[in-house]
């Protein structure tokens, strides 16, 4: 047992895979959890999501070593103010939010002296939210990074990291601010092209009575698969990493204004050279074990 009581704060996928994978790790002693709904409270008592589903915030954080904040980026700071009165001395506060810098800037100020604050943000997730999507082997494999704030103790960030090995997850501390940028690139203007693209062959689609939907190949397959995420959730990170978003969206702008050029003026040697490139790319992920060679992603099909 790593903590003795864990309070799960929003019961989405995130928290649901984290109850999960504690209970087959035997990971804490007792999972508190409380969401902001009365539906998805009564929901996780009745699948048996934790083991003890509060009808208020207060009750849920009272007496937890562990607090988790598992609700969308843009109402962490709010979530962290009510609940600051209520926490428990030397307790741990982390979070799971896809953002670090807003998410420190929010939630920090609120934290009373005493309770250390150590964020986190575990890079796995599916298109699927709500308490029934999660599943134990959701972090298994994947990496689980933890920020370091200005005097945060050595002791707390120890104890997280063995808590999130205990989960699956490899874990490496790293900068707010790169992580911020890291993830604009690896995921977060990826999923702006996909709804983007969505969008457009949607409008096509209309015009091509369907055509779109009908004929759509795995690349576009994977597109729909990434643009059915959660709005709430991605419309709080776009608001919340502005910054980093903006500068990766500047230079996938130029690039594809490059391409665009070079299909204009039949230029071979540029696309060929470019795709070399980045087919390079795709061989050292599957080489890093982050995704599978099978073809069509293990789907068995590529209609
Ligand atoms: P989710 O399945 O949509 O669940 C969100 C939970 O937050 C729900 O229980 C919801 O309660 C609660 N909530 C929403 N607004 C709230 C508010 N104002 N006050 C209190 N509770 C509120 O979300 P998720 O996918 O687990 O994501 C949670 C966090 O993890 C986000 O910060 C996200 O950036 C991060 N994250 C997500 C992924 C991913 O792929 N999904 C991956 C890594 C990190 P109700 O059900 O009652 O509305």
């Amino acid at each position: 047992m790593i903590y003795k009581r864990v309070a799960l704060i929003g019961l989405g996928l995130i928290a649901s895979s984290m109850f999960w994978g504690m209970k087959r790790g035997a990971l804490a002693g007792e999972v508190t959890g409380y969401a902001r709904s009365a539906e998805t409270r009564d929901t996780a008592r009745r699948i048996g999501l934790c083991d003890r589903v509060c009808d208020s915030l207060a009750e849920a954080v009272q007496g937890a070593d562990l607090v988790v904040l598992c609700v969308p980026v843009g109402v962490m700071g709010a979530v962290a103010a009510e609940m600051a009165a209520h926490l428990a001395p030397g307790a741990t506060v982390t979070d799971v939010g896809s953002v670090k810098r807003e998410v420190i800037n929010a939630v920090g100020p609120h934290l009373p002296h005493g309770v250390h604050f150590v964020p986190g943000h575990p890079l796995a997730g599916t298109e699927h939210s709500g308490p029934e999507s999660g599943f134990a082997e959701l972090f298994d494999n994947r990496w689980c990074l933890l920020v370091r704030v200005p005097g945060s103790d050595p002791q707390a960030v120890a104890q997280l990291h063995a808590f999130w090995e205990g989960l699956g997850s490899n874990v490496e501390t790293m900068d707010a601010d790169h992580h911020d940028l890291v993830l604009a690139v690896t995921s977060h203007a990826p999923h702006l092209i996909a709804y983007t693209m969505v969008g457009v062959a949607d409008d096509l689609g209309r015009v091509t009575d369907g055509e779109v939907i009908k004929y759509s190949a795995a690349g576009f397959r994977d597109f729909t698969r990434i643009a059915a995420s959660d709005p709430t959730m991605w419309r709080d990170v776009f608001l919340n990493n502005k910054k980093a978003t903006l500068e990766i969206l500047g230079r996938f702008t130029e690039e594809l204004f490059a391409l665009q050029r070079a299909i204009r003026t039949g230029d071979g040697d540029h696309l060929h050279a470019y795709f070399t490139r980045t087919r390079a790319i795709r061989r050292g992920i599957i080489e890093a074990g982050q995704d599978t060679d099978a073809p069509d992603f293990g789907r068995g099909s590529t209609r």
